[in-house]
Formats: C-alpha cells, structure tokens, sequence
C-alpha cells in the first residue's frame, strides 16, 4: 500500500518533469509536506536522485535510455548528467526552471544574504523576521502547475526562499526568528536582486510629572500662522515654547538614533495645569530607531536635567506596541482627586464652608457640556459622582478645596456653575462668583491600569 503510494508520487513527479523542467526546490516544493525537517531543495534531489537509479534499472533490464533522465538531466541535474553519459546518452541542454527560472538558488540567497547582513551591521537589534516577495507570474505558474498536476503537498515558495536567507542572517547575527513581534523585518525580493529592511518602532514607557504650567503635552501650532512661523509666534510657529512630547522625545531621538517619535499620554491633562504625585503614565514610540540597546537611566538622566523645573520623568522601561493599545484604550478614569485654589468676588465664611463640605458630599452632579469645551464635544447632559469637598479657608475670599470626583466631571464648572449649565455649584450655593480657579489634579485611580500599579496623578480637564 505505501509503496504503491510511493511509487505513484515518483511517477507523477517523473510526469511532471517531462513536461515542465524544475529546479530542486521547484520541484521539493511540490511534495514539501511529506517530510519535515529537510529544504524542499534536499527533498527536490532526492526525488531526482531515485529517479535517476530508477532509470538506471530500466536501462538494465532494457537497454533504452529513459525520457525521464533525459529530462532530469536538462534540469541541470548533475548525477543524471553524469549517468546518461555513462549509459552512453547525449546530454540536453539546460532549460531554466519552469516555475522560478532558476532564482532559487543557493548562491543566488548567499549574494543577497550578504548585502543584508551588512546594512543590518548598522542596527542594534536581537529578533528578527525575513518575508519575501514574489511576482505574480511566479505564482501564476506554479498555481496551474499544481492545478494541473492535482497537487496538494505543496508548501508556498516564500517558504523557500523566507527560510535559506533567514538561516545565512541567523547564523551571522546569532539570534532569534521571531514571527510575532520581530524587531527588523527584511523583505527581499530574490527575482529582482532587491531588498527591503523594515525596522520596527520601538517603545517605552515610563511616567512625566509637569512642573510648569503652560507646557501642553504635544505641540500647538501658533493659531495665527498654523506652524508656518509669523511675527506673533516669534516665528516658531508654536504656541508655546515647549511640549511635553518634544522634551522627552527630542533627547530619545539623539540617543537612540531614530528618525522621528511620537508621543502617547495617558490622556492629557489642561495647559495651565500640572502634574504632581507620580506622574502620567505615557509611552514614546521612536521610529527606525539605530540603537535598541540604551540603557534607559541615561534618557531619563538626560531627559531631566534638560527639562529641569519643566518636566521629570521617572520609571522608565522597554514597551510594546500591545502596551500601547493598552494605554490607549485605558478603562475610564475611576475617580480624581484635585486641589483648586480659588478666590471669590467677596468674603467666604468658615460657616459656609462647612456647609459645602456637608452639602456636597456622595452626590450626583448633572452638568451640560461646558461652554469652553462645547467646540470640541457635543453638547450633552452629564451625571457624575461628586465624593466630597474638603475645603479650607486661606485668606477671606481664598479657599482651598480638596475635591474628589467621578472621573469625567468637570471640577472648573463645578466650583463656577458655567452659568447654570452645572447643578449643584459651590458658586451657587456660596452666592459668590469665584475669581480666579486654579487647579491641579493630585490623584487619578484608574482600573486596570498596566503594570506599575493602580494610583497615578495627572490634570485637569
Ligand atoms: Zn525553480
Ligand atoms: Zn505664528
């Protein structure tokens, strides 16, 4: 039974070569599921190699010299070359393969390995991945050949080739493949002579606290000239100096040597806020970067002491582009915590105070989209918890509120009253109009936050 098989795959093989010549891997390609762990070119020549004894046997019982040697002989097949000789036959010319054209080809892989490996010498990395490219009529060929000869054994020829250049780069560099998360991704294209390498972003994660006001996370372009630089924006085209984003990102580029960078925050927080306590968690992602290997005390080292008194950052290590989208799609803010210095039109008694601390305590706050915010989001009614306002007297119309909330209420509004867009307001209950509001976040819980624990403080919205 299996040998019946056997001899019936050597028949549609020798069937397969008198019509169409294939080189080694062509024609192991076909029968590549049979056996494991040899190259479809090793099982290409042993299907030749039985062939060609086989053939051998015939010649013996018969006298004739077969077809199917003649046809493994213009394959370039060395040992039925040298037996047709042998047997006293004329050698064909060599025809080219039928599928790849002779490409697949171990110095051919060796050539192209070699340019690879010498401008991935400019790269610190410790995975990597080979993909291929493979023309269409390439794959067109083959398709109808197996359609035509019923062949269902076969492997695809990116395997060949993803394989033979990826083994030559392993060797050299002494590292791993790696198909899920590769640092460097080669894509050659043996048909043309071309190749491609795809270094992959790299990221990390850390925490920023901002110690300045007037700092936003990211870039704002100058409103008047929108980036192209004019008299208003000292011909910066920035609104503000400084960025979070740039102050971080722009030392991360020298050090590691990467062509552009982009910054992620845990969400943001206000421009005229800071940020205190242990900082928003935040995660740089540096494109094509050269090094891979800093040691990240030096970033954060560096980053510091250029923003000092502007930003520090702290907890610095290595991420992924799925704590990325963590980070991105971090479950709501639990609750925050924020202290508002705020001074009113007129005197605040202790006694009213108290009266707020009581009044506003485990309640839901109905607010309607505030008005400053209403160019960006819909206008819509919000109820959010309110947990409690702690408030001290600082001065007769300054006071200091300590006020912990649902995340997603907007304390400015809830201590203003947006004209009556926030119910209840401290301003109402007060009957004072507040002044001046100055507010930092000193807690944020989130839920599931990543890794570095559960309590993180950031800013305002
Ligand atoms: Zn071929
Ligand atoms: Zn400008």
């Amino acid at each position: 039974m299996t040998s019946e098989k056997l001899i019936e795959l050597l028949d549609k093989a020798a069937e397969i070569l008198l019509k169409y010549p294939l080189c080694d891997y062509c024609l192991g390609r076909q029968f590549s599921s049979l056996c494991h762990g040899a190259g479809n070119d090793e099982k290409g020549r042993a299907i030749k190699l039985t062939l060609t004894i086989r053939c051998f046997l015939r010649h013996q019982e018969t006298g004739e010299i077969d077809e199917i040697l003649r046809a493994i002989a213009a394959t370039g097949f060395k040992p039925a070359v040298k037996t047709l000789q042998a047997l006293g036959g004329e050698p064909p010319e060599a025809r080219g393969c039928h599928i790849c054209g002779g490409v697949l080809d171990k110095s051919r892989f060796r050539e192209i390995a070699e340019r690879v490996i010498e401008e991935l010498g400019e790269y610190e990395f410790k995975n990597f991945l080979v993909g291929a490219k493979v023309p269409a009529d390439v794959r067109e060929r083959e398709d109808a050949l197996r359609a035509e000869f019923g062949i269902d054994t076969g492997e695809d020829i990116k395997a060949d080739i993803t394989r033979e250049i990826g083994r030559i780069v392993q060797r050299r560099f002494k590292i791993p493949v790696e198909y899920q998360n590769p640092e460097i991704v080669v894509l050659v294209n043996v048909f043309s002579g071309e190749y491609e390498i795809q270094v992959n972003p790299l990221f990390i994660k850390g925490f920023y606290k901002k110690l300045e006001k007037n700092i936003p996370q990211t870039p704002w372009y100058c409103r008047y000239c929108w980036g192209r630089g004019c008299e208003k924006c000292n011909y910066t085209g920035k609104e503000y100096p400084d960025s979070v984003s740039e102050l971080i990102g722009e030392p991360a580029l020298k050090l590691f040597e990467a062509l552009s960078y982009k910054f992620h925050g845990a969400g943001r927080e206000d421009v005229d806020a800071t940020v205190v306590g242990t900082g928003r968690p935040f995660i740089l992602e540096l494109k094509y970067p050269r090094r891979r290997f800093v040691d990240l005390s030096l970033l954060e080292k560096e980053v510091n002491e250029h923003a000092a008194g502007k930003i520090e950052i702290s907890n610095l290590s290595y991420s992924s582009r799925k704590e990325l989208r963590i980070l991105k799609n971090l479950s709501p803010i639990a609750s925050k915590t924020y202290e508002a210095i705020v001074e009113f039109d007129g005197e605040v008694s202790e006694n009213a105070l108290k009266e707020v601390e009581e009044k506003f305590r485990d309640i839901v706050v109905e607010q309607r989209t505030p008005r400053r915010v209403l160019r960006r989001r819909a206008d819509k009614i919000r109820q959010k918890k309110l947990y409690y306002v702690r408030a001290e007297k600082l001065g007769d119309k300054t006071v200091r509120f300590v006020i912990k909330t649902q995340g997603g209420l907007y304390v400015k509004e809830l201590i203003n009253g947006d004209e009556g867009r926030t119910k209840p307001s401290i301003a109402e209950f007060l009957g004072r109009t507040p002044i001046k509001i100055d507010l930092t976040v000193i807690e944020v819980e989130t839920p599931n936050v990543e890794a570095q624990g559960k309590k993180t403080s950031n800013s305002v919205e």
